[in-house]
């Protein structure tokens, strides 16, 4: 890092200093990748912009799991033409899950010449190295080599938020559903060991946040792949006894390894937020089996109900998939079933995607993109119905939140998440951003809630 840290000096001089634009896409994982690189450039003696004209370094960080996302970075780095032809100082890089992928790097290396630097995720830790070469080699550099197993300690992390900090406990993906490709960049699962884990969570606690988020493709998995370590339900409990007002969130969780041991911890933990998300993806068990998700629609109602019997006033959120191949209306319409059956406070829906490398694409999908949008709709306009009726049953009611800021301009106007992931409108002073407050809902019209202060 102290090496770079000279090139960057001689190559942007010390009269200002150099500046970086590291934008990231996809899931909080790929997030926490980008805080990281954020992180080494920090160090490296970077400051941050959001504007690609005043930047020295551009970085685009990638998301592969749908094509819409690869369309867009395709989109971005043709644009960057213009900069580099501006400053000729200027250095771009690709990195992420797309750029994993050989059949993108092999483009990026053809068609998209103003890209210097290309490294997967399996490079991650390498950043320093790479950006060495970058600095001083009269050429492009591509690193997608998989050196899949390794976990990289101690890397410096830039914290986009004050309020919320994700903290990753597992890296990749066994389970190999056949329409997704994240196994095939992010490699096999290995599980951060505990010790670490822990040690970050509490200087988590220590820097002032309220939220943890543990993240993992299947956060279940954690620590079966390590000898003697904790099981995912122990290292709630141990996050939980961890000193301090704060909230502990975590996803993703996978039905199929999602166990009764589980709930019970987050029954049972007073800072374990009482919202699951876990992740359905279709109502229907020919196409769970088709999609390789080891569970049916059975096994998961139970968990639903289970849930619903030990956390009080817990709330589900899920991911859906519009349109796996050889979906037909039928399978569609016991989706809506299920989604009408279990009431999920929230949705991710998606239409399907066809990914390079998965199983998935190379079965027969005879129904029309047409017809697919349609019942997109169909589900979300299911799935609004259902959020309103939610939100509005907790009018009247009094919940604590954390105060997040709003998006819009007015700073009085705060934003709070309850626990069960509600996130309610209400005035307030901007001092309370990053506290816990109680706030009355007052009326939930549209999938927006709104509040006020209650005095404790
Ligand atoms: N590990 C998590 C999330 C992985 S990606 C899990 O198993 O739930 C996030 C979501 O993207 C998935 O849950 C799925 O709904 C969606 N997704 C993944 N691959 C997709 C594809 N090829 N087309 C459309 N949606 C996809
Ligand atoms: Fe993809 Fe399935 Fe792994 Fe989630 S569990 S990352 S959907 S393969």
């Amino acid at each position: 890092m102290k090496k770079c840290a000279e090139l960057v000096l001689r190559r942007y001089g010390d009269h200002r200093s150099p500046m970086a634009l590291v934008r990231s896409y996809g899931c909080q994982q790929n997030v926490n990748d980008g805080e990281k690189i954020m992180g080494m450039l920090s160090e490296m003696g970077f400051g941050f912009t959001d504007d690609v004209n005043a930047a020295d370094v551009i970085l685009y960080n990638t998301c592969a799991v749908r094509e819409n996302a690869e369309k867009k970075v395709f989109g971005f780095v043709g644009e960057l033409s213009h900069c580099k032809a501006r400053n000729e100082n200027l250095l771009v890089g690709l990195c992420g899950c797309m750029a994993q992928q050989e059949h993108i790097s092999a483009k990026i290396k053809k068609s998209y010449p103003q890209v210097d630097f290309v490294f997967g995720t399996h490079a991650l830790y390498r950043f320093p190295e790479i950006f060495c070469k970058a600095l001083t080699e009269h050429q492009r550099i591509f690193d997608i080599e998989n050196s899949d197993g390794i976990i990289a300690e101690g890397i410096p992390v830039r914290r986009l938020g004050k309020i919320q900090a994700s903290l990753p406990i597992m890296y990749g993906c066994n389970n190999f559903c056949t329409y997704c490709v994240v196994p095939l960049v992010r490699g096999r699962e290995r599980s951060r060991s505990s010790k670490d884990v822990l040690q970050e969570a509490r200087e988590i606690v220590a820097a002032g946040y309220r939220e943890i988020m543990l993240l993992g493709q299947n956060v279940n998995s954690y620590g079966k792949d390590l000898d003697n370590d904790l099981s995912f339900p122990e290292l709630l409990r141990a996050v939980n006894d961890i000193p301090g007002d704060f909230r502990i969130r975590f996803m993703t969780s996978h039905p199929k390894d999602c166990t009764k041991e589980l709930i019970d911890a987050v029954a049972e933990c007073n800072k374990i937020c009482n919202h699951i998300h876990l992740p359905v993806q279709s109502g229907s068990d020919r196409i769970l089996k088709l999609m390789n998700r080891h569970y049916t629609t059975e096994e998961y109602f139970s968990l639903i109900d289970y849930a619903r019997e030990k956390i009080p006033d817990v709330m589900f959120s899920s991911d859906i998939i519009v349109g796996f191949p050889g979906e037909t209306h039928e399978d569609f319409l016991e989706t809506i079933n299920l989604v009408q059956k279990v009431r999920y406070a929230s949705l991710f829906t998606f239409i399907y995607s066809k990914r390079v490398g998965t199983k998935a694409a190379s079965m027969e999908d005879p129904v029309s993109a047409s017809e697919k949008s349609k019942w997109f709709q169909e589900l979300l306009d299911v799935q609004r119905k259902i959020t309103d009726e939610l939100y509005r049953d907790c009018v009247g009611r009094t919940y604590r939140v954390l105060v997040e800021r709003t998006g819009d301009h007015d700073d009085y106007l705060l934003a709070g998440r309850t626990e069960n992931n509600i996130i309610i409108d209400f005035e307030g002073d901007p001092s309370l951003v990053g506290e816990f407050a109680m706030v009355e809902i007052v009326s939930a019209n549209n999938r927006s809630v709104r509040g006020k202060l209650v005095n404790e």
